[in-house]
């Protein structure tokens, strides 16, 4: 299967500085500010917010069921009988001037009791300080080291940082960060701050959300060390290809669920902000193809932002 075809090319020009704020969130400053504006801010705008917080309806589990809801781009509940985890938070409408164009699946308000909340990195899009301020306390956060002093205040009965392959392990469930190929800092020089993703085990289920990453062999590693069972996978922010060296598209995305050997995965990192050029319709759409073409549709599961799904 081919990538899609392009109707542009995007000026890369340097020298041109852009707004601190869309710095933040794109992994280059290569661009001609008035594409960049162009392609996320003004073509963001026009689009119609579309998408409906739904009425919870979250199901009454059995011990080793999981219920799996995206709440809309790196966002998503997880839940068993007895454990509710927030991964990567973000119900904003806003990311500076970055409109978002599905809303949220869920209402902050209408979440059940959260115990966990997993953060992946500092970026803006994936640890969003208002969201997390408004979730209900106490609740335990885990995330990569570095990132503790900017969660402080906003609630967490506890702040565990981890490095890459440690574990945090609490009654009978356990949260390991597994290592990805991105970046973390949330300004320009807090390099200091660390990036991952994590993979949740409790009840004898193993779900791993890779936070943001490119591909990297890594993941074959995480795969036989963990075996994970259901893998959320980021699909979207892939263009221009040099977003590839931080983000990824369908086909890796593929490539790396085929890595993980991995049951069921889950897509997410698209259609929620448009942080990148490609059409905001593309990701999900390539990602059918793709798994059509590889025999794979059964096991891809897209998910509807607001509606649990029980595995
Ligand atoms: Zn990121
Ligand atoms: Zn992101």
């Amino acid at each position: 299967m081919n990538a899609p075809r392009r109707q542009h090319k995007p000026d890369a020009v340097s020298g041109r500085k852009l707004p601190k704020s869309f710095k933040d969130l794109t992994p280059t400053n290569a661009f001609n500010p008035r594409t960049f504006f162009h392609e996320m801010v003004w073509k963001a705008l026009l689009i119609r917010r579309t998408g409906q917080h739904k009425q919870p309806s979250f199901p009454r589990l059995s011990h080793g069921q999981v219920a799996v809801t995206w709440i809309g781009h790196a966002s998503f509940l997880v839940q068993f009988s007895d454990l509710n985890v927030l991964i990567d938070p973000n119900f904003a409408n806003w990311l500076f001037f970055l409109k978002r164009i599905k809303r949220a699946g869920l209402r902050i308000e209408d979440l059940p009791r959260i115990d966990l909340v997993l953060l992946t990195h500092a970026h803006y899009d994936h640890f969003h300080k208002p969201s997390i301020r408004k979730l209900p306390a106490p609740k335990i956060g885990v995330m990569p080291w570095g990132m503790g002093r900017l969660a402080r205040g906003l609630g967490f009965e506890r702040i565990i940082e981890l490095q890459w392959w440690e574990s945090f392990v609490r009654g009978d469930w356990k949260v390991s960060l597994t290592p990805c190929k991105h970046w973390g800092a949330r300004r320009l020089h807090d390099h200091d701050r660390g990036f991952g993703g994590f993979v949740l085990e409790h009840q004898g289920r193993r779900i791993f959300h890779a936070g943001d990453s490119a591909y990297f062999e890594g993941f074959k590693e995480i795969g036989e060390y963990y075996q994970p069972e259901i893998a959320l996978l980021p699909i979207g922010a892939y263009y221009p290809d040099s977003f590839r060296n931080v983000h990824m598209g369908p086909d890796e995305a593929i490539q790396v669920f085929r890595d993980l050997k991995a049951e069921i995965m889950v897509p997410m990192h698209f259609g929620t902000f448009k942080l990148s050029f490609e059409e905001i319709d593309e990701p999900p759409r390539w990602l059918s193809e793709l798994a059509a073409s590889g025999g794979l549709s059964d096991r891809i599961r897209v998910l509807e932002e607001g509606v649990p799904a029980v595995f």
